[in-house]
């Protein structure tokens, strides 16, 4: 898919001060991007519901992350940190719309170097143990890779660290950069796949999953560890055929490295009452089923309540997808079904 090209950039006056910003700001001008040294705030006046959170996805504000406790990113790496924070894409159940309710933009943070250090002094900490971290908690920083190089600076600081791990997820397939750098297997890069049905349903201004599947084989000869998140996982009619024929589709697309120690991690939709009301507001017409009486309630390690299918429906997708990466898959791992 084409490359996200933002309408407008931002630069707030403490990102004046990094290299980064220069850099793209080159950019943006030789793409005729705007942009403005200004309130992003004072933009987005008087502007409805829908198109404040249509204007904000389609904006980059350049800023500086200057947060140095790091939360903890379990079950999937011991902390996160982020490069990026917000995404051009607009997954309808995206959890973001909850975390980043009020600030749906995408924030560029240009202290590449002092966000770096803070996480020697992490991994300096715990060593010798290995510490991991999740680059893509709250973004999906390959969305934009082409505007920050950013991801491809930070495989390349972790490359030289013997006790020091990154993982990151995409949805996108802007890997190019990525290729050949040297990344010393100490970045494991993950595609979020789902169904054709889902993506289109679902998952707008995201790369269709032929060519997430495509970026995977890339990255695969390119000898990064590599795996997939099968998200959300959701039952409509004639999911098991479309899940299947995603999974051969990948088995195809992967070729001999579909026999390799692949891992899949699993999640089944879900949502809260708090995203349910954000969900509504910003996709009147979805069909994301939204009815918490169709579903089971468990206690989140946020503070609130999500709603899951029900213990048999669930249980059915894992049955299902245990049985068929198995079969597709035979050496791969799964590492969790949540
Ligand atoms: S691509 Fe990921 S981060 Fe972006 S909207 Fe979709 S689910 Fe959210």
């Amino acid at each position: 898919m084409k490359k996200f090209i933002p309408s407008q950039i931002f630069v707030e006056k403490e990102a004046l001060s990094y290299n980064l910003t220069y850099e793209i700001i080159k950019k943006a001008e030789n793409l005729n991007i705007p942009v403005i040294e200004d309130s992003f705030k004072k933009n987005i006046k008087n502007l409805s519901e829908q198109e404040f959170f249509s204007y904000s996805k389609r904006t980059i504000i350049l800023g500086v992350n200057k947060n140095k406790k790091l939360d903890s990113c379990k079950p999937s790496a011991d902390f996160q940190f982020s490069l990026v924070s917000g995404c051009p894409g607009t997954c309808e159940y995206c959890y973001l719309q909850t975390k980043h309710a009020s600030s749906p933009y995408i924030k560029v943070f240009v202290n590449i170097n002092e966000i770096l250090d803070n996480i020697q002094g992490y991994i300096d900490k715990n060593k010798p143990n290995i510490t991991t971290f999740e680059l893509a908690s709250i973004s999906d920083p390959i969305s934009v890779e082409h505007l920050t190089g950013s991801v491809s600076k930070t495989v390349e600081f972790f490359s030289k660290q013997e006790y020091g791990k990154l993982r990151l997820v995409t949805k996108f397939s802007n890997v190019d950069s990525l290729l050949n750098i040297n990344h010393n297997k100490k970045t494991k890069i993950r595609f979020s796949i789902n169904t054709d049905h889902i993506i289109k349903t679902y998952e707008h201004n995201t790369d269709p999953l032929d060519e997430r599947l495509e970026a995977a084989a890339k990255v695969l000869q390119s000898d990064y560890d590599t795996g997939f998140i099968i998200a959300p996982i959701f039952i409509y009619d004639g999911w098991k055929k479309d899940y299947e024929d995603m999974l051969i589709n990948l088995h195809n697309k992967l070729g001999d490295f579909s026999r390799s120690n692949l891992t899949f991690e699993l999640i089944q939709y879900r949502f809260t009452l708090k995203s349910k009301d954000i969900i509504l507001k910003r996709f009147p017409k979805t069909k994301l089923d939204l009815n918490e009486e169709n579903r089971l309630r468990k206690w989140g390690p946020y503070g609130y309540y999500k709603y899951v299918y029900p213990k048999e429906q669930s249980s059915e997708i894992k049955e299902f997808f245990y049985d068929n990466l198995k079969k597709y898959f035979p050496n791969s791992t799964i590492e969790y079904f949540t």
